[in-house]
This record gives structure tokens, C-alpha cells and sequence, in this order.
């Protein structure tokens, strides 16, 4: 046995000697970081990078564990496993902080990147720290801005004028997505609309890509990929041309519903569509009207739910099949970035159109009817029978010559009829939209672009990148300090050499996030990437929150398929596996205010009683010992101040003991519930562990395992240990159940503690199990392995490429089993068989057995099946 006081440790468990000797070996010997290998199967395990916010949070600390148990995993299993970590540096609550703290965004930024780099170290993960980047470096952002401009020599990076949300407290435009409840996601602003030019990556042109990979990845959660198949919304339908009276051009609409089309009653149109202006140019009330809806500044989210609001426009659509003319009316819910920005309103089926014909007297006709209902009006079925298409008994009426027909029947009818005289054409119609990548902030990589007088937008030529955003700045109030200096804006133009200006917007930040797993395979490329890219991606296994399931892991797919056709990676989606980890909820405690506002407590400054289930039944701050209110289970967050600080609980505990907890809790997926208690209790399992080591290592010498020696109690032991192996193995590698492989590692150290066998071989099975434990806990607790494994007797090595521990199939076969006996189908009790008994024997057996043969008195035995190892089963009667 090795002395392992070297190693700052005693007989007893001390995590901070522990920690700070692994990790000290580990760092000594760049134990993490690799280089491509080909003769090995690689694996990228990849966690979602952080965004440098000042301190790691339990959510953090959740994921990373989660991908370094995975990583060390691996490894052990022969894999060249890489394991990179970089930061999101760019973005909005550095420049709130550098306005709010007169420092500049980047000091603030580098500050916090070298505080959560300590901590994230202080957790030992085993993490290639030689590959980290920081997104707001120019060394990083001059590749996504050299791609941008070879994106816009092809025509998929574009500069069109669109109406945005605008925040007027963040001063920004906000995609649709960070508008919540009309409100800007970040400052809870009521958004405002305005058109400003923008600039779009062309994401739609991959709509169908998009959507068709979704099946090429069954290693992603089914819940994300149907939120991206709704989110890309792709629905067929007909483009169908209405005539305008006193008009040359025609109006046209997209509809997914054909079917319905001779119960149009009238056309709506949005407020900005075309004929919509035309026609308040000679009507001031309608003039005033869309004045109104354009500052009124509606999300998409919103659409749904406001009230509905109208104006009739005067003019008439012609119906394409009646010929009758049909009033056209702006309404509030059409959106002119959605299809043609006018909608045919069928008000007879379909509740937009019901509420708003109703609203102005509008007429409402059927055109719909199913089998066995009521025919009289009802708009409550009009509704299910238009939104279910699919129903074999829904049929058309009152429509002349598509009445009887089906949605279908009636779709391909309509469809030849319009394409056959250019009233009509078949149309796919998406929801996705392109990607609005400007943003009006400082704190990002600068847009490369040059506007000049006489050629208009020029990318920045590729010798003159990167635009490097200067990071020595002072701000004055919200304005970008970029927008604020002349001096930085003036340039030439690259074409003509006269006078031009810079672009002062940036981009948004999902941009440097949408390609950063791409950038970890090739450090100090000269390129976005290199060809190790091609050893390394996809990546194998990527980690986090089921917030990003949309626009993260949707851009990410998207740059991923502009790398690969500039050329730069062979694989067609970026990663094969994805795990979305439940959140980390806590506890809740506030004491209310005379006016009726709550202060919220810490958990950590509350002393918490509880029942006997562990439900919180009372608690009062520490300081006071006064009780304070139970609040709830909630997300941790700064808002109800719920939060537990990582750090000190490594303090206290130790990270080992920290990781164990996050691992054990809850399954990943799922939320974790924080609780010191159950905290302390994994930190007691640990000092167990440790000391059923010490003391073993304590006794004298013993032989190798006599599997042909052993008695029943140790053969059992044994037993317990491999099909532990194997539960571990399958939980970690495939089922990702972290939290029930260390349940069943947690019931072998019981048995352990009940195994008092000082026998030679009762020695030599304890050995062999404790050393697997020590390889099957090391990727959730890395510290502790690596002293135990030297404590056994070992050499001090990286634990993480001793192999991983294999079931024994002999030490697995049991020498009795229990089988179920079913008569007719019902459980009437089980015998205990010899491992080895034939069916003949088993179905002796069975008979035999007290309660069968009383129900098989006075009948026939028709058939026996006996299904070895599990169950006999007789047919009487
Ligand atoms: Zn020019």
C-alpha cells in the first residue's frame, strides 16, 4: 500500500486535500488536453457555453457535471475524448453593467471570465482549458465576419427595411422571440414598432434541410424537435389571386384551407400592406387608423390574444369561383412578414374571422358540414370541423360544384381549376423567417460592412478584417459608443476609394454561439476552421438547457449547413446526441413589508424545519431566529433571491461531494431540488466510502480471487458487484440515469459494511469490490478516486484512462432462481430452482408447490410452458 499522506490526506476523508493534490497532478501533466488520433474512436463531449455573468450558479454546476461525467465515462471506455469550455462574451448585461458602473464592457467581461474560470477549475472537470476562447476576442468574431461577407457576395447575407421591436429602455431591436408578453425579455419594456434597415442571413432558404434533418436525428429529444418543427412551420396550401375593382393588380392570399373558399365574406389585409396605404391616401379616418396600428406595437405572441380591430377600406375584391364582390378590410392580427400580408377571412370556420365578423356585422356563411351533426348554426362545431381537415366525414356545402367533396378531393380540385388560368398556383409556406442578425448595441462584433454615397453596401475586403471593436470605451447613457465616435465610423470605401462610413451595428449575439463547437476542434486555424474539424464533428454529446431548443439549436443547425457548403465540414448536423437538463429549483422564504412588498430570504440565512417526509414545515432566519414565510419550489433566481452560491458549497463541502449531489438528486432531465440535507448526506456516503477503503488497506495481505473458493456469502457479494458493473455501465453509457447508478453503487457499499468475512477470500472479493467502485464513482467523483486508487495500492496515474471495469459473466450466473408459477394465467406462488434445472425438474417443482396443487386439485393439466430462469405456467381445467 502506498503512503498517501503525501497526498495532504489522512485517515479520514479531507476534501480539500483531496482536490487540491488531483487536480495539482492533473494540471502538472495537461492530463485533458488532446490531439486528434485516428486510430482511436473519438468522442466531443460538449456542455452549452456560459455566458460570463460574474459567478458559476447550481445551474452551471448541473451541466458541467452532467458533461464531465459523460467525458470521463468515455474515456475510460477507450475513447479520445475532447472536452472543451470557452465563454459567450458578447452581449447585453456587460454593457447594462458598464452604463450602470462607468467600466468599460470588456473589463467587466475579462474580470468575470477569470472569476468562473477559478470556479469552474475548483470543480475538476476535466475540461481541455488549452483550446478556451472568448467569442469577444477579434481572433474569434474576424471568422464569423469573414463568413458574413462571403455569405453576402452569395446573396444569403441581405440588408432589407423591416419593421422591428424596438425597446425603448435597452435602446434595441428585439427578435420576436425576446419579446415576452409584448415586454422586452431583459428589461420589461412595452415594445414599440418601427421599420429601421436591417441585415438578414437567408435561414429560410434551408427551411426544408432544417425540418428534413430533424429526422436524421433520433439522439435528440422528441420534445425539442417538434418544437422546431413548428417553429419552421412548414404547411401547404394554395396562392390565390382575388381581383380588385378599379384595380390592375390583383390581390393575393395564401390559404392552407382551399376548402373553405366559397365561404369568403370579405378580405383582410394588413396594415401596411400596399392597397392598404393606396387607399388611405383619399381617407383620413383610415389614414389615422394605420397610424394608430403602427405605433401601437404588437409581438407576434400577441396576435392571438388582442382584441380584434378593423377597418373597411372601401375597395372589393372580386371572388375568383361566385365572381361576387367581397369587401377588403385592414385588420390588426394579418402581418405583412407573414405569406402575402392578406388573408381570405372565412368567419364560418375559423375563430379569428368569427370574432371579427361578428364584431362588424360582417356575414357569416357554412361551407362546412360533418355527418350526424346538427346542421344549424353553431360556431362551436364550425370551429372543430375547419380545424380538423383529416375528419373522413367532413364535406363540403354549399359551394356549387365542390360541395361533397373532402379537404383533399377539394384542395387538388380547386388547385388544377386556378393553375389553369393563372388564377392560382400551389404554394409551400413557411413559418420560419430570415434571420435579423443587426443589433443596435455596442457590446458585439461589428457588422463588416462599408456604406458608401455611390456603391452602397460593400463588405469589408478580407486583407482589412478583422473590424476590431475597440474595447477601451466610455459610455454616456445607453448610446453605442461606436455610433458616438466619428472617428471610428469615417473610412474609405474599398471600391471607389471616396468617403464612406462604417456599419456602427453588430451582431447579434447568437451569431458567435451559432459556430463556437466548430472553432474548439481547430485552435489557432487561419480559418474558421481547419480539417481537425473533420475528426472531431459532430459532437458526439451536447449538453443544455431546453430554453435553447428553438433559436440556439436552430441557428446552430443552420451555420452548420453554411460551413459545410463553403466547404469547411463534411457532416451535415452539427451534433448527433443533445441532452436538455432540468432546471435547479429551491426553496422559497420572504418576510412581507408594512405596504404589502415581500423581502426575500437566502435559503442559506433560514433554519428549516421539516416533517418526517421531508416537506418544509416552518422556518426562521438565523440572525433573528424570528420565522420567516414558506414561499414555494421555485427556479433558482436573483429575483426571489433562492439561489445557492456553488462556491460555498465547494467550500464546504467539497466539489466532489457537490457533483455527487447534482448527479444523484434528480435524473437529468428533470428538475433538481436543492437541499443541504440531502447535501450532507452524500458527503456521508464519501466519508464512508472512505474509510470502508482505509480500513481495508489496513489489513494484512491477501490472495487474488478464487472464484472455484468462495462460499455462498461471498459468491453473493460478487454477484452483487458485477451486476452493479453492469447497472453503472448501461446507466452512464446509454440510459444517462446517473441518479440510479449511484443508488445502486450507494446499496453495495451497504453490503460491503454488512460483509464482516476477514477470511482470505473474504478479503480478496472486498478488494476487487472497492477498487471497481473506486473506477465506477470516478467520473462523478474524480478527487476521491484518484487518492482511494493509490490508497489500494496503485501507482499514481490519470484514473480516467485505467479501463473501465467489466462484468464477469461467471460471477453474474446465479446458482438458484426463482421462478413464477402461473396457473390459467394467475400468479399462484414461486419456486426456488437449482440455476441448472431442466424444465422437467422446474415443472415438478411447480406442482409440488402448496397453494398450485390445491388450485390443480379435481383438474386436468392440459399444457405446461416453462420459460427458463422465469416462470412455468400451467393450463388446467
Ligand atoms: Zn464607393
Amino acid at each position: 500500500m502506498q503512503d498517501i499522506q503525501d497526498q495532504g490526506s489522512t485517515n479520514e476523508y479531507n476534501p480539500q486535500a483531496v482536490e487540491s493534490a488531483a487536480q495539482q497532478y492533473w494540471n502538472a501533466r495537461g492530463a485533458y488536453e488532446v490531439t486528434e488520433d485516428p486510430s482511436r474512436p473519438k468522442f466531443y463531449c460538449l456542455a452549452m457555453l456560459p455566458y460570463p455573468s460574474g459567478a458559476l450558479h447550481m445551474g452551471h454546476v448541473r451541466n458541467y457535471t452532467i458533461a464531465d461525467v459523460i467525458s470521463r465515462y468515455q474515456r475510460m471506455n477507450g475513447k479520445n475524448v475532447l472536452q472543451p469550455m470557452g465563454w459567450d462574451a458578447f452581449g447585453l448585461p456587460a454593457e447594462n453593467a458598464a452604463i450602470k458602473n462607468n467600466t468599460a464592457p470588456a473589463k467587466w467581461t475579462y474580470k468575470n471570465i477569470d472569476h468562473m474560470r477559478d470556479q469552474l477549475k475548483s470543480l475538476g472537470y476535466a475540461i481541455d482549458w488549452s483550446r478556451e476562447f472568448a467569442t469577444c476576442r477579434p481572433d474569434y468574431y474576424r471568422w464569423e465576419q469573414l463568413m458574413f461577407t462571403r455569405l453576402m457576395k452569395k446573396g444569403l447575407a441581405y440588408r432589407k427595411n423591416a419593421v422591428v421591436n424596438w425597446d425603448p429602455v435597452d435602446q434595441t431591436v428585439l427578435a420576436n422571440e425576446q419579446v415576452i408578453d409584448g415586454r422586452g425579455w431583459r428589461s420589461g419594456a412595452l415594445v414599440e414598432k418601427r421599420e429601421i434597415l436591417q441585415w438578414f442571413l437567408k435561414i429560410t432558404d434551408y427551411a426544408q434541410e432544417l425540418l428534413d434533418g430533424l429526422d436524421t436525428l433520433p439522439g435528440w429529444p422528441d420534445a425539442v424537435k417538434t418544437m422546431q418543427r413548428n417553429w419552421i412551420g412548414r404547411s401547404e396550401g394554395l396562392e390565390i389571386h382575388f381581383a380588385v375593382e378599379n384595380e390592375a393588380e390583383p390581390l393575393t392570399v395564401f390559404t392552407t384551407r382551399p376548402d373553405t373558399l366559397m365561404g369568403v365574406t370579405f378580405v383582410s389585409i394588413a396594415g401596411e400592406h400596399p392597397l392598404a396605404l393606396k387607399a388611405a391616401k383619399n381617407n383620413p379616418k383610415l389614414a389615422a387608423f394605420l397610424d394608430e396600428l403602427k405605433h401601437g406595437g404588437v409581438s407576434e405572441a400577441e396576435l392571438e390574444t388582442q382584441e380584434k380591430r378593423g377597418m373597411d377600406t372601401g375597395l372589393f375584391a372580386i371572388h375568383p369561383i361566385s365572381g361576387e364582390k367581397v369587401p377588403v378590410w385592414v385588420a390588426n392580427f394579418v402581418l405583412m412578414g407573414y405569406g402575402t400580408g392578406a388573408v381570405m377571412a372565412v368567419p364560418g370556420h375559423d375563430e379569428r374571422d368569427f370574432e371579427f365578423a361578428h364584431k362588424y356585422q360582417l356575414p357569416i356563411k357554412q361551407v362546412i358540414a360533418v355527418a350526424g351533426v346538427d346542421p344549424d348554426y353553431d360556431p362551436q362545431h364550425w370551429k372543430d370541423w375547419y380545424s380538423d381537415k383529416s375528419r373522413p366525414d367532413m364535406r363540403v356545402v354549399n359551394s356549387g360544384e365542390l360541395d361533397g367533396k373532402s379537404y383533399r378531393e377539394a384542395f387538388e380540385f380547386l388547385a388544377k381549376k386556378l393553375e389553369a388560368d393563372n388564377r392560382g398556383l400551389r404554394r409551400v409556406n413557411w413559418r420560419l423567417r430570415d434571420w435579423g442578425v443587426s443589433r443596435q448595441r455596442y457590446w458585439g462584433c461589428p457588422i463588416p460592412v462599408i456604406y458608401c454615397p455611390k456603391c452602397e453596401a460593400v463588405p469589408v475586403p478580407e486583407d482589412q478584417l478583422p473590424v476590431v471593436l475597440p474595447e477601451d470605451v466610455a459610455f454616456s447613457g445607453v448610446q453605442s459608443p461606436i455610433k458616438a465616435d466619428p472617428a471610428w465610423r469615417k473610412t474609405t470605401c474599398p471600391q471607389c476609394g471616396g468617403a464612406a462610413e462604417r456599419e456602427t451595428d453588430t451582431f447579434d449575439t447568437f451569431m458567435e454561439s451559432s459556430w463556437y463547437y466548430a472553432r474548439y476542434t481547430s485552435p489557432g486555424a487561419n480559418g474558421q476552421v481547419d480539417e481537425r474539424a473533420n475528426y472531431w464533428l459532430p459532437v458526439d454529446q451536447y449538453i443544455g438547457g431546453i430554453e435553447h431548443a428553438i433559436l440556439h439549436l436552430l441557428y446552430f443547425r443552420f451555420y452548420h449547413k453554411l460551413m459545410r457548403d463553403a466547404g469547411m465540414v463534411k457532416s451535415d448536423e452539427p451534433a448527433t446526441n443533445l441532452l436538455c437538463q432540468g432546471m435547479v429549483i429551491a426553496e422559497t422564504f420572504y418576510r412581507e413589508n408594512t405596504d404589502g412588498s415581500k423581502d426575500w430570504i437566502n435559503p442559506a440565512d433560514v433554519d428549516i424545519q421539516r416533517d418526517e417526509k421531508a416537506r418544509v414545515i416552518g422556518a426562521v432566519l438565523k440572525s433573528d431566529g424570528k420565522p420567516v414565510q414558506i414561499g414555494g419550489i421555485e427556479k433558482m433566481s436573483k429575483s426571489k433571491n433562492n439561489g445557492v452560491d456553488p462556491q460555498t458549497m465547494v467550500d464546504k463541502f467539497g466539489a466532489d461531494t457537490v457533483r455527487l449531489f447534482s448527479m444523484f438528486a434528480a435524473p437529468p432531465e428533470q428538475s433538481l431540488e436543492w437541499s443541504e440535507a440531502g447535501v450532507e448526506g452524500m458527503a456521508r456516503f464519501l466519508r464512508r466510502f472512505w474509510r470502508e477503503v482505509i480500513t481495508h488497506v489496513g489489513q494484512p495481505d491477501h490472495p487474488e480471487v478464487d472464484p472455484a473458493a468462495l462460499d455462498a456469502a461471498q459468491k453473493t457479494l460478487r454477484r452483487q458487484l458485477h451486476e452493479t458493473i453492469q447497472k453503472v455501465s448501461d446507466d452512464f453509457g446509454r440510459r444517462h440515469a446517473f441518479n440510479t447508478a449511484i443508488a445502486a453503487l450507494m446499496e453495495l457499499l451497504n453490503a460491503l459494511g454488512k460483509f464482516t468475512d476477514q477470511s482470505d477470500q473474504g478479503r480478496a472479493v472486498r478488494h476487487e469490490a472497492l477498487e471497481s467502485m473506486v473506477l465506477l464513482l470516478n467520473p462523478v467523483v474524480p478527487h476521491v478516486s484518484h487518492a482511494l486508487w493509490q490508497a489500494l495500492g496503485h501507482a499514481q496515474r490519470v484514473l480516467d484512462d485505467q479501463p473501465w471495469p467489466q462484468a464477469d459473466a461467471k460471477a453474474l450466473v446465479r446458482d438458484s432462481l426463482t421462478l413464477a408459477v402461473q396457473v390459467n394465467g394467475k400468479l399462484r406462488g414461486t419456486i426456488e430452482v437449482a440455476a441448472n434445472a431442466s424444465k422437467e425438474e422446474a415443472e415438478a417443482l411447480a406442482r409440488a408447490h402448496p397453494s398450485v396443487a390445491a388450485f390443480l386439485e379435481g383438474q386436468a393439466i392440459r399444457k405446461v410452458i416453462v420459460v427458463p430462469g422465469k416462470i412455468v405456467n400451467i393450463v388446467a381445467g
